[in-house]
Formats: structure tokens, sequence, C-alpha cells
């Protein structure tokens, strides 16, 4: 039988001579301290007592559950573990059932009713641990400095430490929206006014009521009373399709939006004011396709606009450049 078989958990060698030798799965463990009391000869007695120590002893399990930082260090061997001086400390084991880390000057054999590993692996047991970790925080930190390589070109162990990461980040920010919520509700059960039906009409009636002395304050065609009339009037209608936007207020609707989009948008959301929704803006802003050359839609529209214009305003110079 092959020694190095690692099917053959327990082999005992017994000579004619006397001499013995016992190796566990495929590793000499005659040394272990459970047989310090046999002699190296064998007579009919310690034979016996061998052989019983055998029966009543257990192996030692080694450090298994480091199967991740082993592959970290050897992705596709066992691996091994060297200590300060570059000489080897500790092994990984294939146990055919699991792997473990084993160290070097391991018992192998150790009583039974003991722990399930010997005082030496148990020891190297915190380092394992320590290295472990520091292993998981590295994993974390390349995930954190691959933040934006594509995930199909990360390799296995850096995209579970991104995942862990963002599963983190992603339970942080359930408790601050949590918080939150919480937060808000106390603010509102604490200064919250409920608003009852009176109140609501009685907001529209206070436009309808001071209308008349907003239209007097106004001259007519005014950014004021155009803008005062638009909003009335968008309050009024019953759906949003019934709209009619003054082109005064889309023009100035298009420059707000195309100074900052965000803040368009953040006033819309407000209610404060009525405001057209994006898309009705785009209607207007495209309103030709964008293409190399001149464009005629614009060229048109310049013209249909300058119709209206005085002469002076119509004698102009066209000029042509380079656009981005
Ligand atoms: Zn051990």
């Amino acid at each position: 039988m092959s020694n190095g078989n690692k099917m053959v958990s327990t082999l005992v060698q017994v000579h004619h001579s006397g001499t013995w030798n016992i190796e566990i799965y495929g590793k000499p463990a005659k040394a272990s301290p459970i047989f310090h009391e046999i002699p190296k000869c064998l007579d009919t007695s310690s034979c016996h007592t061998l052989f019983n120590l055998i029966e009543t002893s257990t192996h030692c399990i080694g450090n298994n559950g480091y199967d991740k930082l082993c592959r970290s260090k050897s992705p596709n061997n066992l691996t091994m573990f060297f200590n300060k001086h570059n000489e080897i400390e500790a092994y990984e084991q294939d146990l055919v059932t699991y792997r473990t880390v084993r160290h070097m000057k391991c018992e192998i054999l150790i009583t039974q009713n003991s722990s399930s590993r010997c005082s030496v692996c148990s020891i190297y047991r915190s380092y394992l641990s320590t290295q472990n970790s520091i292993n998981n925080k590295n994993v974390l930190t390349d995930a954190t400095n691959q933040k934006y390589t594509r995930n199909d070109l990360l390799s296995r162990q850096v995209l579970e430490g991104k995942t862990r990461k963002l599963q983190k980040e992603n339970e942080q920010l359930k408790r601050k929206v949590q918080n939150l919520q919480d937060r808000v509700r106390h603010v509102i059960e604490e200064k919250g006014e409920t608003l009852d039906e009176d109140l609501s009409t009685s907001f529209s009636s206070v436009m309808n009521d001071k209308n008349n002395e907003v239209m007097s304050c106004f001259p007519a065609d005014s950014a004021q009373r155009i803008f005062w009339q638009q909003q009335k009037q968008a309050v009024e209608v019953k759906s949003k399709t019934q709209r009619r936007w003054h082109p005064m207020m889309i023009k100035w609707c298009i420059a707000l939006h195309a100074k900052s989009s965000s803040a368009y948008r953040f006033l819309r959301s407000t209610n404060m004011l009525i405001l057209p929704g994006e898309s009705t803006l785009r209607d207007y802003t495209k309103f030709s396709t964008t293409t190399d050359g001149v464009n005629y839609d614009i060229i048109r529209r310049i013209k249909e606009e300058m119709k209206e214009e005085p002469e002076f305003k119509r004698n102009v110079s066209l000029l042509f450049d380079e656009v981005k």
C-alpha cells in the first residue's frame, strides 16, 4: 500500500525485528506524544499497548475552514504556510471529505475525550484566523479599487468581496432610510397640521378673490401677469393634458431647464409652481433633428420669426461656424 495514499487513514507497520512505524493519511505519526512510552522495538506487551493506544486515540482534524485563505495563496494546488525564516510551518492537506491546514509539528494522534485538534494546531489556528481577516480586508480593498472595472473582468474572489461590500452598504442605507422615515413621522406628529376640505378650497378661493387685484397691479402682456394667469389656468383645469401654455412660459421654462434640469425638476416636484413637463419642453426644443451641414428647419424658423421684425432687424449677416 502506498504511503502517500490519502485514502488510508491509519497505517501501522510492525516488522519481524519488532521495529514499528505508523502513518496517518500518509504522514509519519510515530513522534506523537501519545507514543512516548512505546519502545523502539516492540515486545508482546508493548505491542498490545500500542494497538490499544491507536484504538483509543483520535486524529487531529487540523484547521479546517480555511479553504478561501488557501485558495488566495494558491488557486489550483494545495498550499504551504511559511514562517519568517522561510521554512514550511504548516501545509494544506486533502482528506477527501475535507481540506485542512496542519502544522508541521502536529501531534497527528490525540487521546479521545480531548479537543478535536492537537495543541500545536490549536495554537496555530489563531494565526490562521488573523491571516484570514487580513485576506478578507484585502479582497474588500481590491473590490473598492476596482469599483469601475466591469464585473465580468473581476476575479471570483474580488466579486465576492464586492457583493459583501454592496450588501453592507445596502443594509446601512436601509437603516438610514428607516431612521429618516421615523424622524419625518415624528416631526409630522409633533408639528403637522391636518388639512381639511375647507382649507383646501380656501386656497383656490384666495387665488380667485385676489385675481382682479393682481391683474390691476401688472400691465397687460407683462411677464408677471402672464405668469399669474398661467398658474391660475393650470390650477383650474381638471386634467394635465388640458393645460395650454403661453409661448413666453415655454421659453422661460426652456431657459430655466437649460440652466439646471435638476432645479427645474425640484421646482415641479414641490408643486409650488405648476410648470410644463419635461417632455412638453422637449417637443419644443427638439423640433428638428440635428445633422451636419445646413439645418433648413432652423433657417425656416428664423425666416418665420423675422417676418414680424422691423426692417433694420432683418438686415443681418449669417455666419457659419464650426459647432461641436
Ligand atoms: Zn494537529
